[in-house]
Formats: structure tokens, C-alpha cells, sequence
């Protein structure tokens, strides 16, 4: 699933293939991933005429801003965009279809079929389901140590289903949740309101530069690319723990560990990531 520096990164590519495109008709296969208008019809009409201003960014959806709407998009488990010529040959799974007037299409494709489409008028997708209720946007300027501190720090909860609660902060996801607590060096099970002030105070550090050194990794390790069809993909990123069961942690040699909560897979280091506040680091 992207999380959110790969949607960062497809926003990007997308920015730079869109923008300025103009929208001749709209062609939908799997009506279901049209969320919003309800009618099919109504939501290709509306389309019909509209240009790509620019591809914004809430959380893990992705903001593409047009003449007088906005189209929500989410791609959840598997869904992803692609530039086509229009002559290119329609590939299976292919659900949506925005035919420009230069002859060429942004194509849609989800295997999973999860993904979803709302159109709103324009500004007012944030006042509305799927963004309205979206918590912190951790690469945003507003996410201070302050509005951090003051979303996680008396609550209860165990940190990391915390750090994936979309209503706090959004966007951050499984892998890099794992990846900033270990930067952190904290347990995720440790409830938030037992982080001392300097934990939290790394934790935020580790969310921001765990977030902004995958976003800039964009050149390097989950770098986008655009194939010979057109289609964006993504590289593999490099991660500390996530995904590493087993494997000896970067920093103290110690096995990494796995285990399951909330139903997620996660990683960490059970040396440098003590339950009890107490960190043990060999040289
Ligand atoms: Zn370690």
C-alpha cells in the first residue's frame, strides 16, 4: 500500500504529466470507485471541459484541483495512474479513463479494485467526508512539537495504533510509524501519556525527518518513474526495521523483532526500543 511519501512522490509525477491538460470526456468501467457524484453520468458530465490546475496532497489522498472541482482520489492497496496516447491499448483493470484533448488519457488501473474517486465543488472537499475529519498533516508547517504534543501526549492509548489513528495525524502509515519509532528509540507499546517530554519531543523529530528522507529519497530509493506506457511506478525504499524480522538492527546488532498489534505487522528493536524507559545501547 503507498503510504504517504509515495503518495508525495506520485503527486509529484502526476503534477508534471496533468497540469494544464484539459478533459474532452471521462470513461468509467467500474462505477463502484466513483464514490461521489452518485450517478455515474452526473460525475462524467461535470468533468467534461475541466483542466488540471494542479495535484495536491491531504493525508493519503491525492487533490486534483480542476476549473470549478476537485477530484478526491485514493488509491489504497493497489490502485495507480498512468499517461497514455490514446491509441495505446486499454490494459486489464483499467476502471477510469480521462481522455484529453491533445489525444492523450490519464488512465486509472486497480487490480484490488479498493481505490476511490469523490468530486466536489471546488474547496469544498475539505469541508466533507473523505478529508474533513483528517488530523495533522506531519509535513505541513502546522506540525509543531506544540499540536504534536498536544494530540498524543495524555492520551492512553498505546503509541503506534496512536501514530495510525488518521483523526491525529494523518498519512503516516504502518512502515514509517515502525521506521520513526525506532529512530525514537520507543517501544510501540508504550502508551502515549508515559513518553517523557524528550521522547516526545524525538518522536516528532523522527516522524518529521523519517517522512521528509523518504519524500527526498524520491531520487534515490523510492524514486518514481514513468515506464514506456506511461505508468508510474515506485522503487523499493531502504527501511531500518520494517520488514527486517531477524535481520541484526543497524545500531546495536540485536535481532529485530516482530510482532503483531492492532492487527498490524510491526518491527523494532527490542534492545534499542525498550518497554520500560530505559535505553541500552551497545557501542
Ligand atoms: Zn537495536
Amino acid at each position: 500500500m503507498p503510504e504517504l511519501p509515495e503518495v508525495e512522490t506520485i503527486r509529484r509525477t502526476l503534477n508534471q504529466l496533468v497540469v494544464g491538460k484539459q478533459i474532452e470526456q471521462v470513461s468509467v468501467h467500474l462505477p463502484r470507485i466513483i464514490q461521489l457524484p452518485e450517478e455515474i453520468e452526473e460525475f462524467r458530465l461535470l468533468l467534461e471541459g475541466q483542466r488540471f490546475h494542479t495535484v495536491e496532497r491531504r493525508g493519503k489522498f491525492l487533490r486534483f484541483l480542476l476549473d470549478d472541482f476537485t477530484l478526491v482520489s485514493h488509491l489504497r492497496m493497489e490502485g495507480r495512474y498512468g499517461l497514455y496516447d490514446k491509441l495505446d491499448p486499454l490494459e486489464r483493470h483499467t476502471h477510469v479513463v480521462f481522455h484529453f484533448t491533445d489525444g492523450s488519457e490519464l488512465r486509472y488501473k486497480d487490480v484490488r479494485q479498493f481505490g476511490t474517486m469523490h468530486l466536489f465543488p471546488k474547496g469544498r472537499e475539505l469541508e466533507e467526508k473523505p478529508l474533513k475529519k483528517l488530523g495533522l498533516e506531519p509535513l505541513d508547517e502546522d506540525f509543531s512539537l506544540e499540536a504534536f504534543k498536544a494530540k498524543v501526549a495524555k492520551r492512553t492509548t498505546k503509541i503506534k495504533p496512536l501514530l495510525l489513528n488518521q483523526e491525529y495525524i494523518v498519512g503516516i502509515g504502518n512502515i514509517y510509524v515502525d521506521e520513526s519509532l525506532f529512530l525514537a528509540g520507543i517501544h510501540p507499546e508504550r502508551e502515549a501519556n508515559t513518553l517523557s517530554a524528550k521522547e516526545l519531543a524525538e518522536l516528532h523529530q523522527a516522524i518529521v525527518s523519517t517522512l521528509q528522507d523518504a519524500v527526498a529519497a524520491g531520487g534515490s530509493s523510492i524514486k518514481s518513474y514513468v515506464n514506456g506506457q506511461g505508468e508510474i511506478g515506485l522503487f523499493q525504499h531502504q527501511l531500518k526495521t520494517y520488514g527486517r524480522k531477524g535481520e541484526p538492527c543497524s545500531v546495536c546488532g540485536h535481532a529485530i523483532e516482530k510482532t503483531v498489534l492492532g492487527g498490524r505487522g510491526t518491527h523494532f528493536c527490542p534492545n534499542c526500543q525498550p518497554l520500560k524507559r530505559k535505553r541500552v545501547r551497545k557501542a
